[in-house]
Formats: C-alpha cells, sequence, structure tokens
C-alpha cells in the first residue's frame, strides 16, 4: 500500500504496562501507577456525586460545538467563547494545530526533552523537527529563537516542561514573545497549569490579545483528575481559533465529558486543596533527593524527575516488581533518573522507602 513515507519505523505511544498485567505478572494485591502524572486524589466529590445520579442519552450525537462546556470555560477563565477550542484531551489539539500547519519543507522548533507528541505528531506531517536540547532542565528560549527561520510554522514551549517540571518565567516568555516572527504559531502547552505555584509564573491569557499568534493548550486530565474523560482546550485569539476549528473532528467529545467538565469546574476549592497536598508530598521527594545528594529538578508540576545513580529501566523494574510503576529516564532521554508522579503521603512514603532498598541493592549507598 502507499503509506506515507514518514510512518515507516514509527512506534505507537508506549503507555507502560496496565496495572492488572502487573498485579498478575508480579503476585501483587495493589499496584499504584505513578507513571501518567493522574491526580492521585482522583476528581471532586460531586462529579462522583454527579455520575452516580446521571443518565445522559448515549444514544444521540454530542454537541460538536460543546456549548454548555464552552460557556463555562469562557466564564471561568473570564475569555470569549470564541476564543476557545476543545479536543479529545490536548493531545487531540496538539494533532490538529500539527495537521493545520506542518507539511514536508516546513520546519517546528521544539525542546527536548520535552512531551513528545510535538515531534511525533510533526513527523507524521513530514515536517522537519528542530530540537533544542534543555539548558539546566529548563527552556533554552534564545537557542530555540535561533532555531527558528523562514520555514518555521509552529515552536512548542511546554510550560511547565514534562519530564523535567520546569518553568519559564513570566518576563523572559515576554521577551520570547517580543522576538518570535509574527507568522510563527507559538503553543504554551500548560497541562500542569494549575499545580503551579512560583510568583515568576503568570497567567499567559492575557498574552493572547498582545500576541495573536500564541495558543494556550489546558486539560482536565491533570489536576481535575479527570483523564479518561479526555477533555482539553485551547485558548487563543479568535481568527486562530477559527482556523483550526474545520481541523478538528465533528463530535471529538462525548455528552458525559461535557457534563462532568462542567461539574469539574464548579469544585475550585478541589483543585486548591490538590495542589496543597501536591506542595507536601513535593517535599518527600525533595528531602528524599537532598538526603541521598541526588540531582533534582525544580518541579512546579505533580511529577519529580530525579537521578538514581543506577540504571533507570533496572530501577523502573525493580519498582515494578514491588508495585510501583513509574518512568524510566531512558524512555525520557534522562539516563540515570526516573520521573515520578507525586502520589499521596502514604503513597510517597511506601515508594521512598522501598526505592531505598532498590538502590541499597543496586550498590548505590555502597
Ligand atoms: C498529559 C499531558 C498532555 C496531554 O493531556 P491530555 O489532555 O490528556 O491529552 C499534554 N501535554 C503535556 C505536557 C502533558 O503532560
Amino acid at each position: 500500500m502507499k503509506w506515507k513515507q514518514q510512518i515507516f519505523g514509527m512506534k505507537a505511544y508506549q503507555p507502560g504496562k496496565p496495572m492488572e498485567e502487573v498485579k498478575k505478572e508480579f503476585g501483587l494485591d495493589e499496584v499504584v501507577k505513578l507513571a501518567s502524572n493522574e491526580n492521585p486524589y482522583g476528581f471532586s466529590p460531586k462529579v462522583k456525586a454527579f455520575l452516580n445520579n446521571e443518565n445522559t442519552n448515549h444514544a444521540i450525537y454530542p454537541d460538536g460545538y460543546a456549548q454548555n462546556l464552552r460557556t463555562a470555560v469562557a466564564n471561568h477563565l473570564g475569555v470569549k467563547e470564541t476564543e476557545l477550542l476543545f479536543g479529545n484531551g490536548s493531545d487531540d489539539i496538539i494533532a490538529i494545530i500539527t495537521r493545520a500547519l506542518l507539511y514536508p519543507g516546513v520546519n517546528t522548533v521544539m525542546a527536548t526533552p520535552s512531551f513528545s507528541q510535538y515531534s511525533h505528531n510533526a513527523e507524521i506531517e513530514g515536517a522537519e523537527v528542530r530540537k533544542v536540547p534543555l539548558k539546566d532542565g529548563k527552556h533554552d528560549l534564545k537557542a530555540m529563537l535561533e532555531a527558528i527561520d523562514e520555514n518555521t510554522s509552529v515552536v512548542w514551549v511546554c510550560n511547565p516542561n514534562n519530564p523535567t517540571g520546569t518553568i519559564v518565567h513570566h518576563h523572559e516568555l515576554q521577551t520570547f514573545l517580543q522576538n518570535v516572527p509574527q507568522d510563527v504559531l507559538v503553543v504554551l502547552d500548560e497541562a500542569y497549569f494549575e499545580y503551579v505555584d512560583s510568583p515568576d509564573y503568570q497567567n499567559s491569557i492575557p498574552f493572547i490579545h498582545e500576541y495573536p499568534n500564541i495558543i494556550i493548550l489546558r486539560t482536565f486530565s491533570k489536576a481535575y483528575g479527570l483523564a479518561s474523560f479526555r477533555v482539553g482546550y485551547a485558548i487563543a485569539n479568535e481568527e486562530v481559533i477559527a482556523k483550526l476549528d474545520p481541523v478538528r473532528a465533528p463530535f471529538n467529545n462525548t455528552i458525559l465529558s461535557h457534563k462532568v467538565a462542567i461539574v469539574a469546574l464548579e469544585d475550585q476549592e478541589f483543585i486548591r486543596s490538590c495542589k496543597e497536598k501536591n506542595e507536601n508530598g513535593k517535599k518527600q521527594f525533595v528531602r528524599f533527593c537532598e538526603k541521598h545528594h541526588f540531582h533534582y529538578y525544580p518541579s512546579q508540576t505533580n511529577f519529580i524527575l530525579f537521578e538514581v545513580k543506577a540504571d533507570s529501566d533496572v530501577v523502573f523494574n525493580e519498582m515494578m516488581k514491588r508495585g510501583f510503576i513509574i518512568r524510566s529516564g531512558n524512555a525520557l532521554e534522562a539516563p540515570g533518573y526516573i520521573r515520578v508522579t507525586i502520589g499521596t503521603e502514604e503513597q510517597n512514603e511506601k515508594f521512598l522507602s522501598l526505592l531505598e532498598e532498590v538502590l541499597t541493592e543496586q550498590g548505590v549507598f555502597a
């Protein structure tokens, strides 16, 4: 068949072993997944109450314009309804942006390591991918600017960055946006927006009027705890949204996902309390790293990337045998490191004590 050249040799996203499989393979009663940065506290109790009582008619198509959710998000953010685009997760919006702007002959600039879907989608479209190494775990915006030329269509800024958890400071972002050519779309992926606690990070939404070439991505998958419902959204200038909208599949959320996201948005107290617990959980990891003199990246998210002074894949496997699924740094261009989602206090404590056991076995503390 006449496949696109670029999909030869391409691998599907590796989601990691399903929890049920890990349980069976290692004879475990309980497995804790700290690999995909989901909310360890699940979702708002208000969502739970709603789900217990709802009776959606799933036989009919959802509202493709997501009117009710659109109104709720627009009110919540203080933006116009026409400044929003909804996706089947922000992954969907990444694909929409890529499909609308990338093709053979143009290039796209991104940091490395960063979120893998930017390059994955760009490669499918046959665009040239320009990866600019992080500097001390942070986006090197100066080098990214230098990588932009007249054939650049899209620049990706993952803020906070996955897998390092680091942020681009507001003033650095402003300088960057002032210098990016007006005809290059800058994607600000803010999947972890709700977790950020730094005064150097400010709401980027006012930028959409100042810079008509930016688009902000947010999601209900992380802090809101609704990863399985697949709702992400983009905020941008009306003209950008209007250009992207025809590229979107017509019914890219479900009726239930629209309803659930609205309920979740109403419970900001849940988000606030998760953020607070996450801050405390982060401190457990930081204390561990400092005790053992392991390098770690200062995280503004619900995960942390840190050094283990051992083979990351071995640590990944040993922790899996003990009931914890994490991400090996080898899969994230960070060999010798692991990326761990910050869990509940109890999960973190158990995880860190088992990690100490594994690293002792590996001779790290000898
Ligand atoms: C998890 C994640 C996403 C994707 O989230 P969905 O909305 O579930 O598709 C996007 N960007 C980054 C950086 C992420 O970590």
